[in-house]
Parts: C-alpha cells; sequence; structure tokens
C-alpha cells in the first residue's frame, strides 16, 4: 500500500466526516449582514405624491403622479442607493434587508391611491 493511497484515502475520510460547507438552499437561507440592502419597499397609504423621491432618484425607477395619484418603481433600474429613503419625508418608502423577488421579465410595480385618508 503506498503513501499516497493512505493520504488520498485520509482526505476522502476526513471530507466524508465534516460537515456540508454549503446551505440547502432555499431551505436554508443565510441571515442578511445587518444594513444589507435588499430592495425597496413602498407602503401608498402616507404618499402625498409629492414626487421628491421620484426626483432624487438617479436612475429614475421611480415615476410618480400627483394628478393620479400613483406611483411606481422599476425594480431592475434600483440600484439601491437609498435616496428615495432618506427623502421621503412621509416614510414611505423603506429599504427591505431581504432580495428582490426574482422577475421573469422587466416588470413595473404600480401602486394607486384610492381615497385621501380624511383628516381628523
Ligand atoms: S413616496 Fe414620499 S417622497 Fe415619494 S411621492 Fe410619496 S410622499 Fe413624496
Ligand atoms: S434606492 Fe435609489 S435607485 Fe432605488 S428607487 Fe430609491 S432613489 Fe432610485
Amino acid at each position: 500500500m503506498s503513501w499516497s493511497w493512505l493520504s488520498v484515502s485520509s482526505l476522502v475520510t476526513r471530507s466524508a466526516l465534516k460537515p456540508p460547507v454549503t446551505r440547502l438552499y432555499p431551505i436554508e437561507r443565510r441571515t442578511p449582514y445587518a444594513k444589507t440592502r435588499g430592495h425597496i419597499l413602498f407602503v401608498v397609504d402616507n404618499c402625498n405624491f409629492c414626487t421628491i423621491c421620484a426626483h432624487k432618484c438617479p436612475t429614475r425607477a421611480i415615476v410618480a403622479n400627483k394628478k393620479e395619484k400613483t406611483w411606481a418603481i422599476d425594480h431592475s433600474l434600483c440600484i439601491l442607493c437609498g435616496n428615495c429613503v432618506e427623502d421621503c419625508r412621509e416614510g414611505c418608502i423603506t429599504l427591505s434587508d431581504q432580495p428582490c423577488p426574482p422577475m421573469r421579465a422587466k416588470e413595473v410595480l404600480q401602486f394607486r391611491k384610492e381615497h385621501d385618508t380624511p383628516s381628523a
């Protein structure tokens, strides 16, 4: 029995006994690091359609229309700079630490505010 065969067999044995170095994705997912920029989340309820977020977006991923009371985002254009999150005074936009769900085609998410919240 040669030394090289012994060293290979010990390597194989050690590898077989070690736990796997990869995760069983998607069942087992890595916990995001702190401040991970995943994707933009938007809640229309408090939006006043001031369009500041759209003007501050460097890639024009956001389109807001005050007259139509609509807000839309194209996640394929978003570079997750966070400008819109910082500049929205109403707190409608947040950054999720989870990655954007996969898209099979270019998709623009549209939101429309049907009714203004009655003032107290
Ligand atoms: S999300 Fe915020 S910044 Fe953008 S239009 Fe609505 S209120 Fe204005
Ligand atoms: S994070 Fe930056 S690129 Fe993405 S929508 Fe907001 S302003 Fe635009």
